[in-house]
């Protein structure tokens, strides 16, 4: 048994590093335990890009939460000197009661942000990308782009180390308690055992096992990510030329796409937003199927028809998704006084990974936060499995 931290950070992923940072640069003695390598592809934080927006159609609340993220990100990248987010524009596609084009412009609307609204013509017009339907519309945000998610984890676990926190990766945890009291954390790895006055658990997929008590009911999906080769090469589709884009169908259905950010050789990124396969992150299965690249495609051809192209490559992913598609961010409602949990980001959580850092290190040193986190409270009748009763 070691030396008492302040806090231990269970999981350096997204979520935990960005914990990491913020608890080690208000002077708190940070050790942080993470299964894997630093900015793996085993979880949920690999393959180059992920979509940011401020017109966020799942929900108002979101909002104000995105512009400090927006705001983090930009000191994260003067810390670091890395470029993390890049603002190339994108525009949400459906028809104009859609969840995607109606709740974004909901957003828009309640927020005051800047945004346009183009028929499809206009679309097609200013991105000849992108074919929408004579019955589609979409909202443009000229703030909507992508943010890089390995290199935002290698930022964050960075400045967590020159703050003085000790990370250590490959060492997984076996299990952890509270101890006896409720004052404090004992946490069990493969080769030690730890102790510490707080515990802030960020673990991606792992959430079932790691946060068996929680109450929450979590689906680990398995997701894929396209890379294809446009027919005509990658130029029409560089950033500023082709926008970031969600674009749901007559059913409901969303897929969303990228610019080519990965030379003249490399693909334009296109993936399902929703749609997953149930899977277990110990054995997920990797290796993509032909009839799965086939079902991308034909969702591809009649709305960007420089794809599919030629596949480069296909890659799993998981989402850990709650039943309202709506995160978990608080203190342990079982534990209380020692242990904070930031999970089930179902799909949609890599844009807010700064300040989500901020908040768990505002509930784990205070129990309190000034950001409107209401929504992702995990006694919230909505995430309980069936049989569980929230007071
Ligand atoms: C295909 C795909 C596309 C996505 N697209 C977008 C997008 O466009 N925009 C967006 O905002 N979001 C997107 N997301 C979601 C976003 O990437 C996730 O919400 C975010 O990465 C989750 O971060 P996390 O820290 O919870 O998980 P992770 O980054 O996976 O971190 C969890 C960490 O915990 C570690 N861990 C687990 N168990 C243990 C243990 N026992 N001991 C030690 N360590 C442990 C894991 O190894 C892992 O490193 C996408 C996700 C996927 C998969």
């Amino acid at each position: 048994m070691s030396v008492t931290r302040d806090v231990i950070v269970v999981g350096l992923g997204g979520m935990g590093s960005a914990a990491a940072y913020h608890l080690a640069a208000r002077g708190q003695q940070v050790l942080g335990l993470e299964r894997f390598g630093p900015a793996h592809n085993r979880g949920s934080s690999h393959g180059g890009s992920r979509i940011t927006r401020q017109s966020y159609f799942e929900d108002p609340a979101y909002v104000p939460l995105l512009l400090r993220s927006y705001e983090l990100f930009a000191k994260l990248e003067r810390d670091t000197g890395r470029t993390l987010a890049t603002l190339c524009g994108g525009v949400m596609l459906g028809r104009p009661d859609s969840r995607t084009v109606a709740g974004s412009r909901l957003s828009a609307e309640r927020w005051g942000l800047p945004h346009e609204m183009l028929d499809a013509t206009q679309v097609r017009r200013r991105f000849p990308t992108l074919t929408p339907g004579p019955d589609e519309v979409a909202l443009y945000e000229e703030r909507a782009g992508f943010v890089r998610p390995e290199a935002t984890v290698t930022a964050h676990v960075q400045l967590a180390q020159q703050a003085g926190a000790d990370l250590r990766f490959e060492e997984p945890v076996t299990r952890w308690e509270v101890l006896p009291g409720g004052k404090g954390v004992r946490v069990h790895t493969v080769d030690d055992v730890y102790t510490a006055g707080h515990l802030v658990v960020c673990p991606g997929a792992w959430a079932p096992r790691l946060l068996s008590d929680l109450g929450v009911g979590f689906t680990i999906e398995r997701q894929v990510m396209y890379w294809f080769h446009p027919r005509g090469g990658t130029a029409a589709f560089e950033p500023g030329r082709h926008p970031i884009y969600v674009w749901e169908d007559g059913d409901g259905m969303q897929i969303y796409g990228f610019p080519a950010i990965e030379g003249p050789d490399g693909g334009a990124k296109v993936a399902f937003f929703r749609k997953g396969t149930v899977c277990d992150p110990e054995t997920l299965e990797r290796t993509v199927g032909p009839q799965e690249v086939v079902a991308m495609a034909a969702q591809l051809r009649p709305r960007l028809p420089d794809l599919p192209g030629t596949l480069r490559r296909a890659v799993a992913c998981m989402y850990t998704t709650t039943a309202d598609e709506h995160f978990v961010l608080a203190r342990h409602p079982e534990h209380p006084d020692s242990v904070t949990v930031a999970c089930g980001f179902s799909g949609h959580g890599f844009k807010f990974v700064p300040v989500i850092g901020e908040i768990v290190a505002d509930l784990a040193l205070t129990g309190a936060t000034e950001h409107p986190i209401a929504l992702f409270d995990p006694l919230r009748q909505s995430v309980t499995p069936e049989g569980v009763t929230t007071p």
